[in-house]
């Protein structure tokens, strides 16, 4: 039963960057000009503090860091999708970012299962879930 509508993504500033690169069918990221080290974008290094990062596409692939099964719907609007899982995702750029997993029985859902991006639109905002690769 569903209670209220999702909330929707409101990208602001360089989370533009992560949706812009989404509705292109792309998982967003920067890396350093400096060290080289990838990151989900900002507009500062968090390793070595330098300005300016530049924004590039993730390949889209990764692994499941860690994840959890969601019984209960954690916000209004998701009550018809439970069980789901929501993942902590390492990028191959080793970036870790915060997904669901879809398309993969919870109970079939381990540590370093490999995954690939896909992407789904709501409210004309696109975002990235991940499927089993
Ligand atoms: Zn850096």
């Amino acid at each position: 039963m569903t209670t209220g509508a999702r909330p929707r993504p409101e990208p602001r500033g360089e989370e533009r960057i992560f949706f812009e690169a989404a509705a292109r069918g792309h998982v967003g990221i920067c890396r350093c000009r400096v060290c080289g080290r990838h990151f989900l974008p900002r507009v500062v290094c968090p390793f070595c503090w330098a300005q300016d990062p530049v924004a590039v596409d993730a390949a889209g692939t990764g692994s499941v860091h860690s994840f959890t099964v969601l019984h209960r719907a954690g916000l209004p609007g998701f009550e018809d999708d439970v069980p789901y899982v929501v993942a902590l995702i390492e990028l191959d750029e080793g970036v870790r970012l915060v997904s669901n997993v879809v398309g993969v029985d919870p109970d079939e859902m381990r540590i370093g299962l490999r995954l690939q991006a896909v992407f789904s639109e709501r409210d004309g905002v696109s975002f990235p879930q991940f499927v089993a690769a």
